[in-house]
């Protein structure tokens, strides 16, 4: 009864133009069932959050990031019975009901409220795990008041909101936002593309929209004079070591290309009641090497410019996050933290350890498996 209420609701999400439907596969089947197991034991609830950052650029101008995360109904694609992306466990931390303009202003002024004293400039990053122009996560009413309240707020330079690419095409929802935020602070929309190429989108991610929609979802922001940040996946299942690091540094180049302002290196972490955690409970996969990390940052600065690199792998020197022999770890990690503070690779210090062999040989040795047999394992 519930997966019919849910076609019925897609259906409707259909009509309003949003999302391509494929009938569920094998794939999407299994997703959906390992979130439900979750859903069981853990009862939605809101679960709003936030948090201050102080960034301090090279020059040692101070600015405060606030970050609040609103509880919304979830992310309508991991909703549906396609089951959503096979990394993705935001939407068990959703409401997954639909959450009333009124409750979400409410999340938003609490939420704000522990920040009033931030000092000097104020970017602010609303977060909903989903897309910010999806009217049935967030809705006409609240999403005016969210942007309205920031942007009258002291010193906002920057708003960021994510979105997925399908609702970029709603230009009248992006022509609103623009009106509810003065051009003289900056509006960012960050689109999780995770990869440039559409087979691994599809088939190791489970994420149903093309190059081809990304780019003109770019283009859509830039008419209402938004920038796009476009998040990629480093090291979606299925993939070796070696393709994983080739794709990331071709999806940011691809991404630079087609007009973003800045790209997000995104480590994969193993989040919970997710396919990636499942197969990585198998032994079946494993996050990304941190010296791979390193990698893509570097290479991927080399290739392009006037685009920002953002890299901060979550759970980084963890299991579940990109990782190397344990000793290293930390090391390696504060070297990313320097090639992305100074948008520099030359920055970098190789630090030497013992597994650095040992990656080197991985990364040759996979260069023998073809792409589509490891992709059929
Ligand atoms: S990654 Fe984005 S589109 Fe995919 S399920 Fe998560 S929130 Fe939805
Ligand atoms: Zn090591």
């Amino acid at each position: 009864m519930k997966f019919n209420n849910e076609v019925v609701l897609m259906s409707k999400t259909l009509e309003d133009g949003m999302i391509s439907l494929n009938a569920p596969n094998t794939t999407s089947k299994l997703i959906r069932e390992l979130r439900e197991k979750y859903w069981r034991d853990h009862p939605p609830n809101y679960r709003t959050s936030s948090w201050l950052e102080v960034k301090e650029s090279p020059f040692g101008k101070k600015t405060s990031v606030i970050t609040i995360i609103l509880s919304t109904r979830g992310c309508t694609w991991a909703i549906a019975p396609q089951g959503g992306c096979t990394m993705c466990g935001y939407v068990n931390d959703s409401y997954r009901e639909r959450v009333t303009a009124e409750e979400l202003k409410r999340q938003l002024l609490r939420e704000h409220s522990r920040f009033n004293d931030a000092n000097g400039d104020r970017i602010y990053k609303i977060y909903n795990s989903g897309s910010f122009f999806d009217n049935v996560e967030i809705n006409e009413e609240a999403r005016e008041f969210i942007l309205k309240y920031l942007a009258s707020q002291p010193n906002t330079k920057k708003i960021i909101v994510e979105a997925r690419p399908e609702h970029m095409m709603r230009e009248e929802r992006l022509a609103r936002a623009r009106e509810h935020v003065p051009t003289h602070i900056e509006l960012e929309v960050g689109l999780g593309l995770e990869t440039s190429n559409d087979k691994i989108r599809k088939d190791c991610i489970n994420k149903d929209f093309t190059f081809e929609d990304f780019t003109k979802a770019v283009k859509n922001a830039k008419k209402y004079d938004m920038q796009v940040k476009s998040y990629l996946m480093i090291k979606p299942p299925h993939l070796t070591e070696h393709e994983a690091l080739q794709d990331a540094v071709k999806s940011a180049i691809d991404s630079a290309r087609v007009g973003v302002s800045a790209v997000s290196l995104n480590a994969m972490n193993v989040q919970a009641a997710t396919l990636v955690e499942y197969l990585w409970k198998q032994g079946k996969y494993r996050p990304p090497w941190l010296w791979t990390v390193l990698e893509i940052v570097m290479q991927s600065m080399d290739s392009i410019s006037d685009t920002e690199i953002i890299c901060e792998p979550v759970a980084g020197g963890l299991q579940r996050g990109a990782h190397n022999c344990g000793k290293c770890d930390a090391k390696v990690m504060r070297e990313i933290e320097q090639v992305i503070k100074f948008q520099d690779s030359s920055v970098a210090r190789i630090p030497s350890c013992s597994c650095r062999e040992r990656w080197e040989l991985i990364i040759e040795q996979e260069q023998l498996i073809p792409f589509s047999l490891n992709l059929q394992e």
